[in-house]
């Protein structure tokens, strides 16, 4: 997830032009900006990319998710499934909203398994979110059609994934939503700050105007204070400067693709060596945006001893498996229901009822995989002396 591998010269320019005119906010100020709408040129230039009609701009991945939950009504009461294997984000974004997220099992894509995925949808379900992890794509066209016999919409959760696709389709065009981030490690990076992408007008204009209070952004002569409003709203929007660096890092993500996809292929070939190692399966491999690298090996007991030797030559791998931050039985304070809210709110009702109990042990076959799973981040610029390194470490570790 290199974004901040790339940043330079562009971006400077980019944003440079936002102190030039000294406006930082996203509406109004017509004759001060001159004609410079960061944000907005972001949105359109990122919806084109993607190849869906709009883009909504928001300040996080996270608020990312929240807008598109929000415009597709999900609330308390609500269930929304999702993957046990995602970052807390994913699952933050339902309960923050008081809807009760259901986990799906992966399964070697590792990302949601669309068999488990239909034997979790109750007559609750509002919302499906498959998660795109690691720059490749989950079972996408199966999870839709099973959405849409069940009536049910899809949000893609494509933080991880922009520029990846499927038979060449862009991630985030499949669902009724698309969701993105752009934090500081991610494939591009404006600091902070998400986008949510769909081919619905309507739900667009829902996400314009939550994002922004409600504000409904019809022109009229009463400016800013005499606009109108639907409903209630909230204030996720996006300011200039980082319009202006998603600008200049957009153009530069189908370069990062390709150097990563190298960087990739040759990362592959020197860890071949290790007996028993296979690679994840890929819905499409050349939509693979090639930000990281994820091989099994055959046992719990092997991965763990290969990423040990993987260590020791100064090569580790990430094994999600011990990683707090993206894997379900690892969420203590999920499972254990730790929330600030003195009504226990939203693991408890306001009557000190609890209204969901999660089991640790409740995804056997995503334990199975990830606890055979390590991954290395591929970067855009890799050094023949790192590469040199990991394939020693691979030779150390073919011992094991
Ligand atoms: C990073 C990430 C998010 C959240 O994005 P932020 O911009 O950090 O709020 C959501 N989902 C996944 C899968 C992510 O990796």
């Amino acid at each position: 997830m290199p974004g901040f591998e790339v940043f330079g010269e562009e971006e400077r320019k980019e944003a440079m032009q936002v102190f030039d005119t000294g406006v930082l906010f996203r509406y109004e100020f017509g004759e001060q900006r001159r004609g410079v709408y960061k944000v907005r040129e972001f949105e359109e230039r990122f919806a084109a990319y993607c190849g869906v009609s709009h883009a909504q701009a928001v300040t996080s991945g996270t608020a990312a998710l929240k807008v598109a939950l929000v415009a597709l009504g999900v609330g308390p009461g609500d269930e929304v499934i999702t993957q046990g294997f995602t970052f807390v984000a994913t699952w933050e974004a339902i309960l923050d909203l008081g809807a009760v997220p259901v986990f799906s099992e992966i399964d070697d894509t590792l990302n949601m398994d669309p068999v488990d995925l239909e034997k979790k949808i109750t007559p609750k379900t509002r919302a499906i979110i498959p998660v795109h992890m690691m720059g490749a794509a989950a079972r996408i066209l199966e999870i839709v059609e099973i959405a849409a016999r069940h009536g049910i919409p899809v949000i893609e959760d494509t933080a991880q994934s922009p520029g990846a696709s499927v038979h060449g389709r862009k991630l985030g065009s499949f669902g009724a939503c698309g969701t993105f981030s752009f934090d500081p490690v991610k494939t591009i990076t404006t600091g902070e700050g998400g986008m949510v992408t769909t081919n619905d007008p309507d739900l667009w204009r829902i996400f314009s105007e939550y994002q922004d209070h409600g504000h409904d952004h019809v022109q009229n002569p009463g400016g800013r204070g005499g606009e109108g409003r639907r409903f209630i709203g909230f204030n996720f929007r996006m300011m200039e400067l980082q319009g202006a660096l998603g600008l200049a890092q957009l153009a530069k993500l189908d370069a990062i693709i390709k150097e990563q996809a190298v960087n990739k292929g040759r990362m592959r070939e020197v860890l071949s060596s290790i007996p028993g190692i296979s690679f994840r399966t890929y819905v499409d491999v050349k939509g693979d945006s090639a930000t990281f690298l994820a091989f099994f090996l055959p046992s719990i007991e092997k991965t763990k001893a290969v990423n040990a030797v993987l260590r020791e030559h100064g090569a580790g791998a990430v094994y999600f498996a011990e990683n707090t931050w993206h894997y379900y039985p690892q969420w203590e304070h999920l499972l254990s229901g730790s929330t600030l809210a003195h009504s226990g709110w939203p693991f408890q009702d306001g009557h000190g009822r609890r209204r969901v109990i999660y089991d640790p042990q409740g995804l056997p076959q995503s334990a199975e995989i990830i606890g055979r799973t390590l991954v290395y981040q591929v970067p855009v610029k890799l050094s023949d002396e790192r590469l040199a390194q990991i394939a020693l470490a691979a030779k150390a570790a073919a011992l094991v």
